[in-house]
């Protein structure tokens, strides 16, 4: 059979939540105060048929990505180590947190997730998620993947997704 359309697989599961606390900065000074999310996540994932399996990927694998992916940043601050207002440095069991060179958090390091992102959006939030599945995937050796969507919400009907093509 001559194959014509092209395959997209994706999961989207209640247990693919992470419950963080974070803040953002906004252009100028302004910055949110310290709150939390039960974020979810979803992914989308397109590629060539494996015809091996007659599948994309194997769907317990990719479940089991994703909720190793959430749960490392369940229940942790979430702290952004690019930001140029927000300054994070570890202090031996802890981690000060200053914005815009005032001091205002001080947290156990245990309890922080620290971030290569610039502001800890949902927007970053989803390249992030996509970048370190993409990992998984080069090391689970995933070959035929085309492109990774990856949707992060932080409230009811608020989210952002990023999509990452492949080449
Ligand atoms: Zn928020």
């Amino acid at each position: 059979m001559q194959r014509r359309g092209e395959f997209r697989v994706s999961v989207s599961k209640d247990y693919l939540v992470f419950a963080s606390a974070h803040f953002i900065t906004f252009a100028g000074h302004r910055c949110e105060g310290l709150h939390g999310h039960n974020y979810r996540a979803s992914v989308v994932v397109e590629g060539a048929l494996n015809e091996d399996a007659w599948f994309v990927f194997d769907f317990v694998e990719l479940k089991r990505i994703m909720r190793r992916l959430c749960d490392q940043i369940d229940h942790l601050v979430l702290l952004p180590m690019q930001s140029t207002r927000v300054k994070v440095a570890e202090e031996g069991e802890n981690v000060t947190v200053a914005v815009d060179g005032a001091p205002r958090y001080l947290f156990p390091r245990r309890d922080c997730a620290l971030l290569p992102i610039p502001n800890t959006t949902v927007e970053m939030l989803a390249e992030l998620l996509a970048t370190r599945l993409l990992a998984e995937f080069e090391a689970a050796g995933a070959r035929g993947v085309t492109a990774i969507e990856m949707e992060v919400e932080e409230n009811f009907g608020q989210s952002a997704t990023y999509r990452l093509p492949l080449g």
